[in-house]
């Protein structure tokens, strides 16, 4: 089936604009390796106009902006998006896995998720209006007080491409619905999705300048839009090492910032738990969106009483899965987005090899497909702790396994990270799961399964995972500034100054000393 990708601008105030430099960079579909279009390259010309644009849109001197919209109202654009999405899912699913390589099912039900999402956050700017001024309780009858939630104001939204539209939906929803402005920069590896996304604000009417979207590489629109000193936040999803890039830019105007960043997430399988739906947790988890979610649970730390017939159920499930052209009916793991990406992969592979570990299954291209940035979901034991495949985010189809005796000891092969985005734990002991729940080091934990996540829940990292969270109520207040008004209602005084005298008396006062 031939995808046609439609040849988009870059999207600032409401229309389509073409690069400043007139630069574009090929999409390369990941399955095929071939060529299939091109996108915008944006350069600081180009984010200078869309910050422009963004400032505009968000408080127009005298005239009707965003910011001073009511919820009710942004809500409204919201869902208009929400339905064109699902009104436009197949085909928005079918550009997306030619863009990422991603299974048909996965990038279908990413679009529900998208527009799930921009509904969910409908609601929630529904109901920011009426909890505007909300009275604080303070003990002194002077003085009244409540406080302002206001829109931090213009966003840059940097965004990855292994969810494209799901990862920038998760940002532009609470910002636009926060009545914040902004400039989305998707991934140029995957930015297909995010330009109809322009499309559709166009078809929906949404303001110029609410939300621009450049497109472009991360040194040359990236990096300018972060330090951009018009720009108010950064909300960036990524990797570690480009996130410390934008918290570096950031501070130079003090911007605040929240970050999303990569991960090295544990599985732990106790012994008494059911080990099948144990391996399927183990393999979704590892195996799904051909293994780059950034809180894959990439570390199985299995018990050792049950290892040597875990690992032999995992192969089972592994052997199972249908790698293919992700166009393919059943197709459960396509291909590595970028060439680059393979490569990066394979060498961690090669390199856990050559450190001493055991490639148990897969860890190579499947012979049946000749094309493609296609890798085998990879198991890979007799790992150790100071190991490259135990320390750093592969961000590929690739399962490190070690295996533990005592739950004390599990925690502390799941807490050996750097990271702390995510832990799953597989336990039919509840109490056990509620003590491992407090003990881990993650800004999730799942227990007895492995990476659901809702619209209504809190999404983020701790240590190098990250700083703040997505989505729910969280999502929404990190682009809100709070505003403490407080109301002196007293007739009296306040009386802590004497009031100046009139002059009579201050002639008498004198005399009198
Ligand atoms: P990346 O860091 O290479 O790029 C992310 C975005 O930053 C892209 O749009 C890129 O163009 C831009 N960028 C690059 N250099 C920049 C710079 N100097 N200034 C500003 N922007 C710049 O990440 P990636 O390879 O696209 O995505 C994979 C990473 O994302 C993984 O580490 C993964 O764990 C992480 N991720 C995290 C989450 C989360 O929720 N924590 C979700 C998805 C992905």
């Amino acid at each position: 089936m031939a995808i046609q990708i439609p040849s988009r601008q870059l999207f600032i105030d409401g229309e389509w604009r073409e690069t400043v430099l007139k630069k574009r960079i090929p999409i390369i579909n990941p399955a095929t390796e071939e060529i299939v279009g091109d996108i915008p390259a944006a350069t600081a010309e180009d984010v200078e106009i869309a910050v422009d644009a963004a400032r505009r849109a968000f408080s127009r001197n005298g005239g009707k902006d965003w910011a001073s919209t009511s919820g009710a109202f942004r809500a409204k654009f919201l869902r208009a998006i929400a339905s064109t999405v699902l009104e436009r899912k197949s085909e928005l699913a079918l550009l997306e896995l030619v863009d990422t390589g991603k299974p048909l099912v996965e990038t279908a039900s990413d679009m529900d998720g998208v527009a799930s999402c921009f509904n969910y956050y409908a609601e929630l700017a529904e109901a920011l209006d009426a909890k505007q001024k909300a009275p604080i309780s303070i003990p002194v009858q002077s003085f009244k007080s409540y406080v302002l939630k206001e829109p931090i104001g213009v966003i840059a939204l940097i965004t990855p491409w292994n969810y494209p539209l799901l990862m920038a939906a998760w940002k532009i929803a609470p910002a636009l619905a926060a009545g914040c402005t902004a400039i989305l920069k998707p991934s140029e590896l995957a930015s297909v999705t995010c330009l109809e996304l322009a499309e559709i604000c166009r078809q929906v009417d949404i303001p110029p300048g609410v939300l621009n979207i450049v497109t472009g590489l991360g040194s040359e629109a990236g990096a300018p839009l972060a330090s951009h000193p018009h720009v108010d936040k950064i909300a960036f999803t990524g990797s570690t090492a480009t996130g410390i890039k934008v918290m570096t830019a950031a501070a130079q105007t003090v911007k605040p910032i929240s970050l999303e960043l990569g991960g090295k997430s544990p599985i732990i399988v106790f012994e008494d738990g059911d080990l099948n739906n144990a391996a399927e947790w183990t393999i979704y988890s590892c195996f799904k969106t051909n293994g780059q979610i950034c809180s894959a649970t990439s570390r199985l730390i299995v018990h050792e009483s049950i290892a040597a017939d875990f690992l032999v159920k995992l192969i089972d499930w592994s052997k199972n899965i249908k790698i293919s052209d992700p166009l393919e009916d059943g197709c459960r793991l396509g291909a590595i987005i970028s060439k680059g990406q393979y490569e990066k992969v394979m060498n961690f592979i090669s390199t856990a090899k050559n450190e001493g570990a055991t490639i148990l299954y897969g860890g190579g291209h499947p012979q049946h497909l000749r094309k493609g940035f296609f890798i085998e979901p990879t198991i890979i034991t007799d790992v150790s702790t100071s190991m490259q495949i135990w320390r750093e985010e592969v961000f590929g189809p690739v399962l490190c396994v070690k295996t533990f005796s005592t739950e004390h000891e599990a925690i502390a092969l799941a807490n050996d990270t750097d990271y702390g985005l995510g832990a799953a734990v597989i336990s039919k002991d509840l109490e056990r799961c509620e003590r491992l729940t407090k003990a881990l080091q993650a800004g999730t934990v799942w227990i007895n399964c492995s990476q659901p996540c809702f619209d209504q829940t809190a999404w983020g990292g701790n240590k190098r995972s990250g700083i703040g969270r997505e989505l729910g109520e969280w999502g929404l207040d990190s682009y809100l500034s709070i505003k403490q008004v407080t109301h002196y209602i007293s007739n009296e005084p306040w009386g802590w100054y004497s009031p100046p005298q009139s002059s009579e008396e201050l002639e008498r006062s004198q005399k009198q000393n």
